[in-house]
């Protein structure tokens, strides 16, 4: 296998199209970024990711159904979807003649004529067409804020046109509400003191189709609602998952529980945009509807019921205050007692081993009680906004009641007046009412959108807007220029002026104590972490130019902390490369000393691993990390103690796999193993952060037992 097999192209048909169309826009766009953190099936774009990557270079796409016929030729060139997954550039069309010109992206990127039928017989019937969005760039400040860009509003303003059929429905379902009043009232007025039944049929029927036309329209209206709600949501987690992934490594939150809780509380922004209750917010101007025809009726019935309602929303606002801390503290709450749950499940072992349950029972406990009072609290506080709206619009009636008796009795208003007057009040009060109860909502989705704002807001590796140039690692050159770093929140710089040059090939052993920061200087050449000071450069490139996935995937990398997934052993080694057959498969487990294992096993690659590995021993574990590793065929080794947990012969195996597979690729060797050394042709030795001795093996050990290379200390 050559030496850049690891960049072997993949992606699919529809990535090679887009990349074409890119080159065709003049838009830069490297298969890496192009990728990167889709979901893909078996590797491979799928068109309803398709426009997120297009999104990438700046193209904004329409997936369409259209017969080839009907398509626009003024909009090509388009990407054609075909049977079987295929895929082509459709960039002309010449019905006439019964031409069409295509670019195969698989082939080269030379257009060719095709005749129509056949090109007809292999299209599928769907096309996406592309356009370049224009693009300002800093000369052209923004003058503020568009919701378009903001990771919630836009995705809600993009269902405009569901919202203004949910708004439509809404006033035709408060002007039909006036109907049931009006009929009760004619037939107090008119019908009973005439016996006149005719007209009682006729009026009956007429409100009889309103009322079947109102049901149809709150259906439809709470149809709506929900599939806003649901579509939203879709393409909210998502963007929530892909910023989470995306999210710099040096931001990282610092509880994996309490993020997780963070992020959950989207749960109940959902709820509330997906809540019926909130159309009763559309339905509030039409309070003043309802009291302007009360006021039609007499004007005076119109009094208790502005009273009514300036003191809900005085009670209203007076609690709002008071919720909104409590929001606040409740979510911070369950974000703690989320984190103690999580760390303790994930370390149940440890924590029994060590005896430390107790002390998570009283965090536990602690937690909980605080939090049952908050939500205790804030339920008091909500029941009390909605019972008190309800018992004032009992009183309301009431007090309408008895201003209607003395104007009927007065002769200022009919029976019937009363009794619609009286119904209309309750359709005039309700919104108010469920305004004000829905207060409480609103201020936990408010506080959990504040939380996840914060979320969004963090630094992502690959941010919008960002091109990254396709510069796959093809030698293995690495240079650091004194680099400096330190972690986040860190007092102690990790490293501290660090230079030195690996050329393509060779091989180093990095030697120093524990904390001295060497598996820092990997997570450094990852591109993990950025560094403070100084510069990383790989085949003579400043690391930041490089895309971060097109780097770790010239990379194979061996950690100290080998993390698995549930799942399949398979799954768990071809996790990053879905490209590999199984005959390379097999023979990186047989380079990393898998390979007996796996094969005395009754389910062989298929065995379960269990969570973050569980079910394997530490040492197998590691032999996993290391075939992971090899699989990638990648110039850069990086393995960090990669035998730490191995046995003898375990090791014996993999030094000499790894001086058979090393053999033109860059290693570098973190170990305290000595037989390891042996790979190696040079050391850097490292402590406290500083590089204090680096040179050919031989020299280095000899100075090193000498003692003549001292401490950075
Ligand atoms: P080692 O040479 O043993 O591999 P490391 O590179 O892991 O040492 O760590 C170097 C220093 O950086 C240590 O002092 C450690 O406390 C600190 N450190 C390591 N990882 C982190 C982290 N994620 N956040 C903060 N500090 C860290
Ligand atoms: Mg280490």
């Amino acid at each position: 296998m050559s030496k850049t097999d690891y960049s072997e192209q993949h992606g699919g048909p529809l990535l090679d199209c887009l990349l074409t169309l890119c080159r065709f826009h003049d838009r830069k766009l490297s298969r890496e970024s192009a990728l990167a953190g889709l979901p893909l099936v078996e590797g491979k774009l799928v068109p309803s990711v398709f426009h997120r990557a297009a999104k990438r270079a700046g193209l904004s796409s329409r997936l369409a159904t259209q017969s080839l016929s009907a398509v626009n030729p003024s909009l090509l060139p388009a990407v054609l979807l075909l049977h079987d997954d295929r895929a082509c550039i459709l960039t002309g069309l010449d019905p006439e003649q019964g031409n069409a010109r295509v670019i195969w992206p698989e082939l080269t990127e030379a257009e060719v004529s095709l005749p129509l039928d056949e090109l007809q017989r292999q299209y599928s019937g769907k096309l996406i067409y592309l356009r370049p969005e224009f693009h300002f760039d800093a000369r052209a400040p923004r003058a503020r804020k568009k919701p378009d860009g903001h990771w919630f509003w836009g995705v809600m303003t993009e269902n405009r046109p569901l919202y203004r059929d949910i708004i439509l429905a809404a006033i035709m379902i408060n002007c039909f509400a006036v109907a049931m009043p009006l009929f009760v009232m004619n037939i107090y007025d008119r019908v009973v003191p005439n016996h006149a039944t005719d007209t009682l049929w006729v009026l009956a029927v007429g409100i009889l189709i309103v009322l079947c036309a109102d049901l149809g329209l709150r259906l439809m209206r709470s149809w709506f609602v929900d599939l806003g709600a649901s579509r939203a949501d879709v393409k909210l987690s998502a963007a929530i998952m892909e910023q989470i992934l995306g999210m710099k490594l040096a931001d990282r939150p610092a509880s994996a529980g309490s993020f997780a809780s963070n992020v959950q509380a989207f749960e109940s922004v959902r709820n509330f945009i997906g809540s019926v209750t909130l159309v009763a917010l559309v339905d509030l101007p039409f309070f003043l509807l309802f009291c302007l025809i009360i006021g039609l009726i007499n004007w005076l019935l119109v009094l208790p019921i502005l009273v009514g309602t300036v003191l809900i929303l005085l009670y209203a606002a007076l609690a709002q205050r008071k919720m909104q801390r409590l929001s606040e503290t409740m979510i911070r709450a369950s974000a703690m007692r989320n984190a103690t749950l999580v760390e303790c499940l994930s370390s149940l072992e440890t924590l029994k081993t060590v005896g430390a349950e107790s002390r998570m029972q009283g965090t536990w406990e602690s937690t909980t009680l605080f939090l049952s009072r908050i939500t205790a609290q804030m339920r008091l506080l909500a029941a009390s906004v909605s019972n008190g709206a309800l018992w004032v619009q009992h009183t309301v009636a009431v007090a309408l009641i008895i201003v209607g008796v003395y104007l009927i009795t007065g002769g200022h208003l009919t029976q019937g007046g009363l009794i619609a007057a009286y119904l209309l009040s309750s359709r005039a009060m309700g919104p108010i009412g469920q305004a004000a109860a829905l207060l409480s909502q609103y201020h936990h989705a408010a506080a959990a959108m504040e939380s996840l704002n914060n979320i969004m807001a963090r630094p992502v590796e690959r941010p919008q807007g960002k091109h990254w140039v396709s510069r796959p690692i093809l030698r293995g050159d690495i240079e650091f220029r004194q680099v400096g770093f330190s972690y986040p929140d860190a007092e102690r710089q990790a490293l501290a002026d660090i230079s030195f040059r690996i050329k393509a090939g060779e091989h180093v052993a990095i030697l120093g104590r524990n904390g001295s920061g060497k598996s820092t200087l990997e997570k450094l050449i990852l591109g993990l972490y950025e560094p403070d000071a100084g510069t990383i450069l790989i085949d003579g490139v400043d690391i930041r130019q490089l895309d971060p996935a097109e780097l770790r995937r010239g990379i194979g990398h061996v950690p100290q902390d080998v993390s698995l997934f549930f799942g399949t052993l398979r799954d768990n080694l071809t996790m990053g490369t879905p490209h590999v057959d199984d005959a390379q498969l097999v023979h990186a487990a047989n380079l990393s000393g898998l390979a007996g294992f796996i094969n005395t096993h009754p389910s062989g690659f298929d065995m379960q691993v269990g969570e973050r590995g569980q079910l394997l021993s530490g040492g197998q574990r590691q032999s996993v990390a290391i075939a992971r590793a090899l699989i990638k065929e990648s110039p850069i080794l990086l393995l960090d103690e990669p035998t730490g947990s191995l046995d003898h012969s375990s090791e014996e195996q993999i030094k000499q796999s790894l001086a058979q597979i090393a053999q033109g690729k860059t290693l570098i060797l973190v170990t305290h193993r000595s037989s390891l050394l042996a790979l190696a042709e040079r050391i850097i030795v490292v402590d406290n952060g500083r590089l204090v001795a680096d040179g050919p093996k031989a020299e280095v050990l000899e100075a090193l037992r000498q003692g003549r290379i001292g401490s950075a200390a």
